[in-house]
C-alpha cells in the first residue's frame, strides 16, 4: 500500500533498480559485484560523508589501520600488493583505485545522508529520503531493491562512558572516533582507558613522541603479535608468481590458518594463549611480567584479538614508554583520573577507547506500507534479509574473519538473487518462516557465549531476533557459509515472491 506521502514523493522521485546505501567498503564492494554480474541494472550509491571509505575515512586517530590482513580485507577481485597490515590512507587508495578502475565514482552522490526509506506494497518500490548536506534540500529516491551498506556503528556518536568528576579535568579529553590529527602530543603525558583494537593501534603511535603512555584498562586483552609481512606472499613474488595467483593463493592460506586458529581456540585455548605469549616475548624480552594485565578472563576469540604488528605496543613497554593499570576509572581528577584502588594517573590528554554505539540501519527510520519498521521484532535470514522487510538485505560482516569476505559473498548473492527474480517475472521477495520453523526458538542476534564484544552486548535488544535454526542466525562463520550461501536453494520454503511460496513443496500443498 502507498501512503499519500510516498505517492506524491514518488511523482518526483529519481529511479534506480538498485540503491546502496553508503561508500564505504561495503558499498563500493557491492556496486563492483552488482555491474559486473547484472551489468543492466541501473544503481545510485548514496554517501552522507563528502567522500568514500567510512570507517578508513572516518576515523583520524594516530597510526589508525587495519588489524586484519588486507589479503582478505581487501576485495577478492582486486589483488593487494602491499604489506597485510595496512594504514587507513593505504586502504582508500586501494578503494580509490576499484572506484576509478570500474567508473563507479560516477554512480555515487556525495554527501546525502538518509533520513527515510518508505516500501509500498502497491507499488512494489521502496522511497528513499535524503538531504543534500550542501544546501539542505531535500532529494527523493526510489529504488526497486534496498542494499544496506551503512556499517554497524553510529559514525558521528562514540560510547563515551559518563564518569564522574569529567568537568573538572583541566586536559584535553577526547575520544579516538573524534581525534583530530592537528592535536599535539609531542612531549606530553597521555592516558589511554581501554585496550582493545584502538588502544592497540593508537598506543604505539602515541609512544614516539608523546613524553609516556599509560593505559587504563578495566580487563585484560588478547594480543597477537607477527611481523608485518606474509612469507608466501614474498615467496611467491620472488620465483614470478603474477599478483592475481599471489592473491587467491595467500588468502587462502590466511583463511586456512585462521580457521585453525579459531578451532583450536575452542579446543585448546590454554595451549593457544601459551604461544601467543612466546610472540609477545619476542618482542617484549624473555621477563615480561604477563601478571596481572596481560591475563585475560575470558577465552582468546570471545572478542577480537588484538593485532600488534611487529609487537609495537609490546616494544613500547619494554623500553618504558608504557605504563599499564588494570583497575576501574572512579573519578576525574584536576589533572588526570583516580582509580577505584587509590593510584592517581596524571595525564595531559586522556583518550577513550571506550568503542561504539551500535546503529542498526543507520538509524534510519523505515516503513513497510506505512507502519514503522521495529528491527527487533523482525528475525534475520542468515544475518542479511529480514521477515516482514521485502527486497532489503544488509551487510553485515564478520568480526573472526574480514569484513570484506562477506561484502564479496552477499555481492554473488545479491546479484544471484536479483537475476532470480528476473527469470520469475517477480517483483518482490521476502523472507518468511516455514511451517518447520513456526515453533522455533527466537533469540538474541548473537551467540554472547561464542562472541561478546560490549557494543553488540550493550544494545543486542535493538538488532533483529535468531531463530534456533542455521538459517535463521548470523554465525559469523565464514567458513561454514562460504560453502552454504553460494549453494542457497533461492526456491527454497523461506523465499516469497511476489506473495507466493517458492518451493514446489510449498505451492503442492497450496
Ligand atoms: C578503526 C576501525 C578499524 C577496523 N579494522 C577492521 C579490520 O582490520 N578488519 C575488519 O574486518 N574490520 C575492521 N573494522 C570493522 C569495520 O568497520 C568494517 O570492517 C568495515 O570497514 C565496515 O565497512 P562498511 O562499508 O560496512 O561500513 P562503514 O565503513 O561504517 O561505512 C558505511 C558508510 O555508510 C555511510 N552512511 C551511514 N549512514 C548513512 C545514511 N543515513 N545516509 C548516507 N550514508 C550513510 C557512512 O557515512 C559510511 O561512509 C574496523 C573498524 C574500525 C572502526
Amino acid at each position: 500500500m502507498a501512503t499519500a506521502a510516498t505517492a506524491q514523493k514518488q511523482d518526483t522521485a529519481e529511479h534506480f533498480d538498485v540503491l546502496i546505501v553508503g561508500a564505504g567498503i561495503s558499498g563500493v564492494g557491492s556496486a563492483y559485484h552488482l555491474q559486473d554480474q547484472c551489468p543492466d541494472k541501473s544503481y545510485v550509491i548514496l554517501e552522507m560523508q563528502d567522500t568514500f571509505g567510512g570507517t578508513w575515512e572516518t576515523h583520524k586517530y594516530p597510526g589508525v589501520r587495519s588489524d586484519s590482513d588486507l589479503y582478505t580485507f581487501g576485495y577478492r577481485f582486486k589483488p593487494w600488493v602491499g604489506a597485510p597490515i595496512a594504514t587507513a590512507e593505504e586502504i582508500l587508495k586501494y578503494m580509490g583505485e576499484v572506484i576509478e578502475e570500474n567508473n563507479i565514482s560516477d554512480h555515487i552522490r556525495y554527501g546525502h545522508r538518509i533520513t527515510n526509506c518508505a516500501w509500498s506494497s502497491d507499488d512494489n518500490l521502496w522511497t528513499v529520503t535524503a538531504t543534500r548536506n550542501s544546501d539542505g534540500a531535500q532529494q527523493v529516491f526510489t529504488c526497486n531493491f534496498l542494499w544496506m551498506c551503512q556499517g554497524y556503528y553510529d559514525h558521528e556518536n562514540p560510547n563515551i562512558p559518563q564518569w564522574e568528576g569529567m568537568d573538572q579535568y583541566k586536559g584535553l579529553f577526547i575520544h579516538a572516533q573524534k581525534w583530530d590529527p592537528s592535536i599535539d602530543y609531542t612531549g606530553k603525558k597521555v592516558l589511554v582507558i581501554g585496550s582493545g583494537a584502538t588502544a592497540a593501534t593508537v598506543i604505539p603511535a602515541f609512544a614516539e613522541k608523546a613524553e609516556h603512555v599509560t593505559m587504563l584498562q578495566r580487563s585484560p586483552t588478547y594480543f597477537i603479535c607477527s611481523e608485518n609481512r606474509n612469507e608466501l606472499a614474498d615467496r611467491l613474488r620472488e620465483i614470478g608468481i603474477d599478483e592475481e595467483t599471489v592473491h587467491r593463493c595467500v588468502r587462502a592460506q590466511i583463511m586456512y590458518d585462521q580457521d585453525m586458529l579459531t578451532k583450536r581456540c575452542q579446543t585448546e585455548p590454554d595451549v593457544v594463549f601459551e604461544e601467543l605469549k612466546a610472540l609477545i616475548r619476542q618482542y617484549a624480552g624473555d621477563d615480561f611480567q604477563f601478571e596481572p594485565h596481560f591475563i585475560p578472563k575470558y577465552r582468546p576469540w570471545q572478542q577480537r584479538l588484538a593485532f600488534c604488528p611487529e609487537g609495537d605496543i609490546f616494544k613500547a613497554a619494554a623500553a618504558g614508554k608504557l605504563s599499564v593499570y588494570t583497575d576501574t576509572l572512579e573519578t576525574f581528577t584536576e589533572n588526570g583520573v583516580r582509580t577505584a584502588s587509590g593510584d592517581e594517573i596524571e595525564a595531559d590528554i586522556i583518550v577513550a577507547t571506550t568503542g561504539f554505539n551500535l546503529s542498526v540501519m543507520g538509524d534510519i527510520p523505515f516503513q513497510v506500507d506505512g507502519n514503522d519498521v521495529d528491527w527487533s521484532e523482525t528475525i534475520n535470514y542468515r544475518g542479511m534479509m529480514f521477515t516482514g522487510v521485502p527486497n532489503l538485505l544488509w551487510v553485515f560482516g564478520y568480526f573472526r574473519a574480514s569484513w570484506t569476505l562477506r561484502v564479496d559473498m552477499l555481492g554473488d548473492f545479491v546479484c544471484n538473487l536479483l537475476k532470480h527474480m528476473d527469470a520469475k517475472g517477480a517483483k518482490r521477495v521476502d523472507v518468511a518462516l516455514r511451517d518447520e520453523d513456526q515453533d522455533m526458538e527466537l533469540l538474541p542476534w548473537i551467540e554472547s557465549d561464542n562472541f561478546n564484544p560490549n557494543y553488540l552486548m550493550r544494545d543486542l535488544d535493538k538488532l533483529p531476533k535468531r531463530g534456533s535454526k542455521p538459517e535463521w542466525r548470523h554465525n559469523q562463520d565464514y567458513w561454514s557459509e562460504k560453502e552454504q550461501i553460494p549453494n542457497t536453494d533461492l526456491d527454497g520454503e523461506e523465499f516469497v515472491y511476489d506473495g507466493k511460496r517458492a518451493s514446489k513443496k510449498a505451492a503442492d500443498a497450496a
